[in-house]
């Protein structure tokens, strides 16, 4: 092969590379990072997560403290559970969080905000107009 045919066979592969694949600020489902102390498990980046999915931070750790059934707290930018809970585990749980709470069952998206209707909550979505009933 020569020089030029590899240079046209690169420039062919970059064009089959599908658009948004070069877009690095795309919102992630944000990932758990724990510390253990003692007995305990602490979520050294819960103020980070509960920042990147705009969701109440009281709900969230409500939501992580029943699935893992176990106690724990708010303290500053940390979360901390008793007893030794698993990286895999919190990661699902805020995973599926996530899918309940946050991502837009229609379009995909993370822009949602969750409005108080009567006595029930909407997960409205701000980039597809979706409105979801949810169960906080
Ligand atoms: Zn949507």
């Amino acid at each position: 092969m020569s020089k030029k045919e590899y240079l046209e066979l690169v420039d062919r592969a970059f064009e089959k590379i599908p658009e948004g694949f070069h877009e690095t600020d795309r919102w992630k489902i944000p990932i758990v990072r724990l510390e253990y102390e003692g007995k305990n498990t602490i979520i050294v980046n819960f103020k980070d997560i509960v920042d990147s999915i705009k969701r109440d931070e009281k709900h969230l750790i409500k939501y992580i403290l029943q699935e893992v059934g176990t106690a724990g707290n708010i303290k500053g930018n940390k979360a901390i559970l008793k007893g030794k809970q698993k990286l895999r585990t919190l990661n699902r749980l805020v995973n599926n969080y996530c899918e309940t709470y946050v991502i837009c069952e229609t379009c995909g998206k993370p822009d949602t905000i969750i409005l108080k209707e009567g006595r029930s909550h909407l997960l409205v979505c701000q980039a597809c107009g979706t409105r979801h009933p949810v169960k906080l």
